[in-house]
């Protein structure tokens, strides 16, 4: 490969910041359990309380709330499986995190362009006590955003006693939000998808909820999850926060190299469907189905070209299986395995951006007469 590739695959794992790893790098030769109480415990206890705080300002909430966990898939299977046997809610769009940590959920639709069915919402809410909703706040693999507030309200309405989980791993510095202006009881986030290292994330329980403890053993994070706190992974996901809450505003200028590039395309090939396009979106998302032709088939011409993104739906086993968020979304067959998601980040440049439309258009041009007209 003669360029530097290009990676536009964020929303699968952000690419770490330099401050983070520097950070991180120079607490991994220090000692101490942060729960010892000498000084180099009191150190590790310093930058562990450090980043509950960090955590905390994202997300619009105090330090006492945060409970760190390895990720977003521990927060969310904590959530789902302490309310199993009970009546729950599930968005169809949710990670499989979420989906497979509560197999007798009821789903709830979504519409063409992969926001909950408010009027389905509704007629669910008619039904028997329900102990839990899990909705999550932006989608990973369209960038669409939920109304949760909305969800919330009209949930509340009618099951006052309703608990409320939102998933916002691909929310958090991407849009600005506050655990009590979202009225949920739950939020999952995770490091890796701000620019924080893998195996670290946090579950948010706000005041009133029904604790989940989850692991079993020392007293650590108030005996909900309990193991000796990975200090350095950690002050990794702290800082990352802070950074990603600080660049807020920046990342939405994100949105216009994306609209351009969508036009781009577009104008070339005008078959192609922009997944969630006309809905409330993040910046940095755009999922785009190239009818008839295979994901796997798209990813490897731009592979060749040095462009790293992902298929739209999951990939297992070098085959590419309809996405299920496509299938919610009522997409035909001849999309929900076709679709590319494209992920930029904190790192992005519009040179990554003009290369990728290179490629792509090169891609297109390969592939154009098997290329499935409306
Ligand atoms: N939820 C969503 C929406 C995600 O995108 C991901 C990451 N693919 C997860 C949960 C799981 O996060 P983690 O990798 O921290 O377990």
């Amino acid at each position: 490969m003669e360029k530097n590739p290009v990676y536009l695959d964020y929303n699968a794992s952000a690419l770490m910041r330099p401050a983070v790893a520097d950070l991180m790098r120079d607490l991994a030769s220090v000692p101490g359990n942060a729960s010892s109480i000498h000084v180099f415990g009191r150190q590790a206890r310093k930058h562990v309380e450090h980043a509950r705080e960090q955590i905390a300002a994202l997300a619009g909430t105090h330090p006492n709330y945060v409970t760190f966990t390895s990720g977003a898939t521990e927060a969310n299977n904590a959530v789902l499986k302490h309310f199993s046997g009970k009546r729950v809610l599930v968005s169809a769009i949710e990670h499989p995190s979420v989906l497979e940590s509560a197999p007798n959920a009821e789903r709830i639709p979504v519409t063409h362009d992969g926001v909950i069915d408010m009027a389905r919402f509704e007629s669910m809410l008619d039904g028997d006590d329900i102990a839990l909703i899990s909705v999550m706040l932006v989608n990973n693999e369209t960038g669409v955003i939920q109304p949760i507030e909305e969800l919330v309200r009209r949930a509340r309405a009618k099951h006052p006693r309703v608990f409320f989980h939102t998933d916002a791993v691909q929310a958090a510095g991407k849009i600005p939000f506050a655990l009590s202006m979202l009225g949920v009881d739950y939020l999952s986030l995770s490091a890796h998808k701000m620019g924080g290292p893998q195996g670290i994330g946090a579950l948010l329980c706000a005041p009133g909820s029904e604790p989940v403890p989850f692991i079993h053993g020392g007293g650590q994070e108030k005996r909900q999850r309990a193991g000796t706190e990975n200090v350095a992974a950690i002050a990794g996901l702290g800082l990352a926060a802070a950074m990603a809450q600080q660049e807020l505003p920046r990342f939405q200028e994100l949105a216009k190299l994306r609209d351009e590039l969508e036009q781009t395309l577009k104008n070339a090939a005008p078959m192609i469907t922009i997944f969630g396009q006309k809905a409330p979106r993040v910046a940095n998302t755009s999922n785009i189905g190239l009818p008839g032709i295979a994901a796997n088939t798209q990813l490897m011409n731009l592979d060749i070209e040095g462009i790293a993104v992902s298929s739209g739906s999951a990939c297992s086993s070098g085959t590419v299986k309809p996405s299920h968020v496509l299938e919610a979304m009522h997409a035909s067959p001849d999309l929900t395995s076709h679709a590319l998601r494209i992920s930029m980040g904190w790192n992005t440049k519009p040179d990554d951006m003009k290369r990728l439309a290179e490629a792509w258009l090169k891609m297109y041009d390969r592939v154009r007469d098997k290329v499935k007209k409306a």
